[in-house]
């Protein structure tokens, strides 16, 4: 089994609720919700965060960001609203080294966003 935690999720050797899949993503619930709805969408390739990927595949990062709308879309939150996030390092508590966008939603939201209310 991979030693990431997504990587092994990407390649289905670890268990996950996924929601949606694509040739290049997977998109799977938060073991640990923060809203009604909560799901991560990474690219089944390694990047270690948001700004590796901008980096070397664009593209790539631009089908996580569409993935992420066709999750809301899926989880009937789209018109409500929701929130993308890609924490990024240390500071804003990055915990898995694998790139992936939280889609949050299905209750209004406060700022700052982190730590949830
Ligand atoms: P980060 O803090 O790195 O932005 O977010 C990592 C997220 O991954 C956390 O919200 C955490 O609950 C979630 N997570 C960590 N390990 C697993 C896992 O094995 N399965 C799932 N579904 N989520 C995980
Ligand atoms: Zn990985």
């Amino acid at each position: 089994m991979p030693e990431c935690v997504f990587c092994a999720i990407a390649a289905g050797e670890a268990a996950a609720t996924r929601v949606l899949e694509t040739a290049r993503t997977v998109a799977f619930r938060d073991i640990n919700p923060q809203a009604p709805s909560h799901v991560l969408v990474i690219p089944k390739a390694h990047h270690r965060d948001v700004a590796a990927l901008a980096e070397v595949d664009g593209g790539l990062l631009a089908e996580v960001l569409a993935q992420a709308h066709a999750v809301a879309q899926a989880d009937g939150i789209a018109r409500t609203g929701y929130r993308v996030v890609f924490n990024t390092g240390n500071h804003a508590g990055q915990t898995v080294p694998h790139v992936h966008a939280h889609v949050l939603g299905g209750k209004r939201m406060g700022w700052p966003p982190w730590p949830p209310a």
